[in-house]
């Protein structure tokens, strides 16, 4: 069954609760066939001063709303969404790409985010401490930071923005959200279903330009902006937290990884194959949390490599909105280009291609699944972040070695470990240098967990209890004269 995309959704940006067009626009298109999908506005660094406007015009009312009837709102845009699902899916697909079962998937996780934090804003609670003095009391609340500023990729359209967004409204922040110049028109689409929720105007606003740099700039220098997050590059979070620190604002960065997966020789072999295939092939590579390096023990590495090329065979190349598509194309020319380079490295410096390895001919943006063997930390395979679906091998011999290989890098986002043995699986767990550990799973992210890395994967935490936090400040007060 082919799906086509519809898009019942505007193709404006929002502005103080008003539509925005512009005379400069520029093209949405979809990576499976290279055609345009929508023209969409291309805003100045002006209308992002405009939007900031706007979010600190509406962040008093929106402050002072009691968190109950914020989550009143909240709630109904999450039945929006969900009601949406299948257009938002297809909306999504045609201008990411992703197969279009992952795209109803990120529906659902998207809208989780703002289910929950609806409730947990509910629960912003401060302390009563006991006193030292016998005439002062002690207390604590928690009030909203005040305008956040949410820059977002095109690798999960929809949940990088509720995970930020959700959250931010349930604390009683107002936000101006730049998403991806690859995929504005699943922010977009966000954007008209919390107008239809009532979110008031200006609480939730949504720049769409190609000149990220310049809506950065104007986010992070002006000084009502009072907290930044980010998901992206570690090369823009860097650029973005060097910007913020003339006037202090408090940051979310998610940024890259290098996921060392670990298959140690008493793993389930069923398990590590299939928590590897959800690793690592899910949007056909392209997460920060894809296992980007895969350690395997020499016991088991035969058995693995066999029965993950088995797994791997039934990956269906195609188009997103095919049905039965579970690898759809890269995003752009780019990420082609950086597959191919980091295999032909690879090769030249000894690896091999066990499986796949070339382009696809479904067209210019769609590529093989691959596996490649004999992958040795002096490839740029093993420091770089693939974002394709190439699954990269390392041989190892101890637990020792294992983890001293899966902690070399920068990044400390998110790692993996398969192993039946108890004792290792939670020493294997500690030692692992990454903001995130899955324990015979592959996949993890929910609303309910907290997301995020050390290193230099980022700062700060989304989702779960921490993420509320993140657009929370704490004020303490003393009573005193009692
Ligand atoms: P990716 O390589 O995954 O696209 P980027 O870090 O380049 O990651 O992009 C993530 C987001 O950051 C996108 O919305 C992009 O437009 C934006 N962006 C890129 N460069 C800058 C910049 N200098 N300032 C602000 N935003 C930027």
């Amino acid at each position: 069954m082919n799906i086509k995309p519809s898009t019942p959704f505007p193709t404006a940006a929002l502005i103080d609760g008003q539509w925005v067009n512009s005379p400069k626009t520029f093209a949405v298109l979809d990576p499976a066939t290279g055609e345009k999908i929508a023209d969409v506005p291309d805003l100045t660094p002006e209308d992002t001063k405009r939007a900031i406007d706007a979010a600190a015009k509406a962040f008093p009312a929106w402050a002072a709303k009691p968190a109950k009837d914020r989550a009143v709102i909240l709630r109904r845009w999450f039945d929006l969404i969900i009601a949406e699902t299948e257009s938002l899916a297809q909306l999504m697909t045609a201008e990411q790409g992703k197969p279009i079962a992952e795209a109803r998937g990120e529906v659902a996780y998207g809208a989780s985010f703002i289910e929950w934090f609806a409730e947990e804003g509910k629960r912003a609670y401060g302390h009563t401490i006991p006193t030292t003095v016998a005439s002062r009391r002690y207390v604590t609340i928690k009030q909203p930071i005040g305008v956040c500023a949410a820059i977002t990729p095109w690798n999960f359209p929809i949940a990088m923005i509720t995970r930020k967004v959700g959250c931010a409204l349930a604390a009683g922040c107002t936000i101006v959200v730049k998403p991806s110049e690859e995929t504005p028109l699943s922010a977009i689409a966000l954007a008209k279903l919390a107008v239809d929720a009532g979110v008031p105007a200006g609480v939730f606003n949504v720049i769409t330009t190609l000149d990220g740099p310049g809506c950065g700039k104007v986010l992070t220098a002006d000084d009502r902006v009072r907290k930044l997050t980010f998901t992206g590059s570690t090369e823009v979070g860097r650029i973005l937290y060097r910007q913020s620190a003339d006037t202090i604002k408090k940051l979310t960065l998610e940024l890259g990884g290098n996921a060392p997966l670990i298959v140690f020789d008493d793993a389930d072999l069923q398990q590590a194959v299939a928590g590897t295939m959800a690793s690592k092939f899910r949007n056909a590579g392209q997460t920060c949390v894809c296992a980007n390096r895969i350690l395997v023990q020499a016991g088991i590495f035969d058995k693995f490599v066999a029965s993950l090329k088995e797994a791997a065979g039934k990956l269906v190349v195609a188009p997103g909105r095919e049905a039965t598509s579970t690898i759809g194309p890269l995003i752009n020319g780019d990420a082609i280009e950086k597959v191919k380079s980091l295999l032909s490295d690879a090769v030249s410096h000894g690896a091999k291609i066990e499986m796949g390895g070339k382009p696809d001919d479904h067209g210019a943006l769609f590529f093989s699944p691959t596996i490649v063997t004999g992958i040795t930390d002096k490839m740029a395979i093993a420091t770089e972040e693939i974002f394709g679906p190439v699954a990269s091998i390392f041989r190892f011999e101890t637990e020792a070695e294992a983890i001293r290989i899966a902690n070399d890098t920068p990044f400390g986002l998110a790692a993996y470990l398969f192993s039946q043995n108890l004792s290792r699986a939670w020493r294997v767990a500690e030692a692992l240098e990454a903001g995130m550990v899955g324990v015979n799973e592959g996949v993890f992210s929910n609303e309910v967990v907290p997301f995020g890395g050390i290193k230099q994967s980022g700062l700060g935490r989304e989702g779960a209890q921490e993420g509320l936090d993140e657009y929370l400040e704490t004020k303490f007060i003393c009573l005193g004269g009692i």
